[in-house]
């Protein structure tokens, strides 16, 4: 299993100078196995992702060769879907695309998406995309192929709900969770479960644990749905992963680089994911 992360950072795009080392377009990120692409999220970090298919895929001919791809949504949002609009691939009627999420109070995944689109938002309406699209509905507690790996979900943490997944392929296995909380300074026995054994953990690090308090500005960041690296590694140490990938950053790069230094000495296995970065499962 091949992963790459496209965008790494939370809430918002936030591009410049303090962001350059690990970068600042929001969640995105590519699964690859065998014939299987994965797409975790749809942050501003599938722009780019989308470029790079589409290079990939180029044909002789000067077309594009198909991309089938599976895009699966921790929740909706803005920050986990406003690269949608901007793939390219979805404007090319080459492409499949199955795109995954569970339903919210308001509508399923499709409607989500389509609202999303109209207007005054966009210009473009997702019924006019060009690639084949289709839409499922999950549940956490499924558990289903996508391609030659398995995806389970649980219900995380998090305002509005999100979803964290299990994916298992080639005996690796590696979980996105992202958007999630861990309540007073309880293990998340959902999520606990679901990481169990895992060679990856991706986790919402997105505040420093002082920050979390308020300790740095008087304003404490508990219930606002993010995690901190301490609880990471707490989970990851529980859950006997491997490895830690610390995501959904909520500093600039300096503040960054000390909390992953941090993390790292408590738990070896700890890495502050960048724009970039690919690990081999
Ligand atoms: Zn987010
Ligand atoms: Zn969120």
């Amino acid at each position: 299993m091949f992963v790459k992360f496209w965008g790494v950072h939370g809430s918002l795009p936030c591009p410049g100078p303090k962001t350059l080392k690990y970068g600042g377009n929001t969640p995105c990120v590519e699964v690859r196995s065998d014939g299987t692409l994965l797409i975790l999220d749809a942050g501003t970090g599938i722009v780019e992702l989308g470029m790079d298919l589409l290079l990939r895929h180029r044909a002789a001919s000067g077309g594009i060769t198909k991309i089938v791809g599976h895009i699966l949504l921790s929740h909706f949002h803005w920050d986990h879907v406003h690269g949608f609009a901007f793939f390219r691939p979805c404007y090319l009627r080459e492409n499949e695309f199955h795109v995954y999420g569970v339903r919210n109070l308001e509508a399923n995944v499709r409607t989500t998406l389509e609202r999303q689109m109209a207007e005054p938002n966009f210009p473009i309406r997702l019924e006019h995309l060009a690639a084949s699209l289709h839409f499922h509905d999950i549940e956490p507690g499924d558990s289903f192929p996508v391609g030659d790996l398995n995806v389970t979900v649980a219900k995380l943490s998090h305002p509005g709900d999100s979803y964290g997944y299990r994916i298992e392929g080639n005996g690796k296995v590696m979980i996105y969770a992202t958007d999630t909380e861990h309540v007073d300074d309880e293990m998340d026995e959902a999520l606990l479960k679901l990481a169990y054994k895992a060679d990856l953990l991706v986790y919402d690090s997105m505040f420093a644990p002082e920050q979390y308090l308020g300790l740095w500005d008087k304003l404490p960041r508990r219930k606002w749905g993010h995690s901190t690296w301490e609880q990471g590694v707490a989970l990851a140490q529980a859950a006997k992963v491997k490895r830690l990938a610390l995501f959904h950053h909520g500093n600039e790069d300096s503040v960054i680089e000390e909390l992953e230094k941090q993390a790292k000495e408590r738990f070896p296995g700890a890495m502050a994911a960048y724009e970039g970065l690919e690990i081999q499962l």
